[in-house]
């Protein structure tokens, strides 16, 4: 018999926590007991905001990026260029990108990388709908902002490949990305350097 030291509702507020990356169970009931202490300030403005994001939050048609709006924001904003799309696998590199201020260009998110083992293969990722916007004539270059996993990498080489005969230039980052390392645990000085010094594929 497991002995209770709080009702259920909180329990399951704490279990909930828990599951957020970053969070263990300490650091979730550290969590719980703040937002119920501050029940006005902040546990309710939170219910409120997930529950907006909840109801409004959608995939962008074109590039992947999540928005309350489709097309999102990036996509409809003039002052972007758009001749220029950097594919990332996953929003939270689209984020890391933006917040380091490194990209003007369109973005296009994979929703993932190949893997043999994992069985994600070409149709389980937006690769399709990459090669119809890099067939666009306004498009230019696509610059491949994956991470410098095997994966990551293997999926560079079949993008490459499938973009052949396009009249597209192609690039990757340049160094400053760690092997292995994800976009978005890097800072904003190297993410923006190794955009600066991008070069072809
Ligand atoms: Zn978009």
């Amino acid at each position: 018999m497991v002995k209770r030291t709080t009702g259920p509702e909180i329990e399951r507020l704490i279990q909930l926590l828990a599951k957020l990356p970053g969070l263990g169970p300490r650091s979730a009931r550290r969590a719980a007991l703040h937002l119920i202490k501050n029940r006005e300030r902040l546990l309710h403005p939170l219910m409120v905001a997930m529950e907006d994001a909840h109801d409004k939050v959608t995939v962008c048609s074109l590039c992947g990026n999540v928005d309350t709006i489709d097309p999102c924001t990036l996509c409809t904003d003039p002052r972007r260029d758009r001749s220029v799309i950097c594919v990332v696998e996953d929003v939270g590199d689209l984020w890391a990108l933006e917040r380091a201020n490194a990209w003007n260009g369109l973005y296009h998110v994979l929703g993932g990388t190949l893997s043999a083992i994992e069985g994600i293969r070409p149709e389980d990722l937006s690769i399709g709908q990459l090669i119809e916007r890099a067939a666009d004539e306004q498009v230019q270059e696509i610059v491949l902002a994956v991470n410098a996993t095997i994966e990551g990498q293997t999926t560079a080489h079949y993008i490459i490949e499938r973009l052949k005969g396009l009249n597209v230039a192609t690039s990757r980052l340049a160094h400053g990305v760690p092997v292995g390392g994800e976009l978005d645990y890097l800072d904003e000085g190297t993410i923006t350097q190794a955009m600066k010094a991008r070069r072809p594929f």
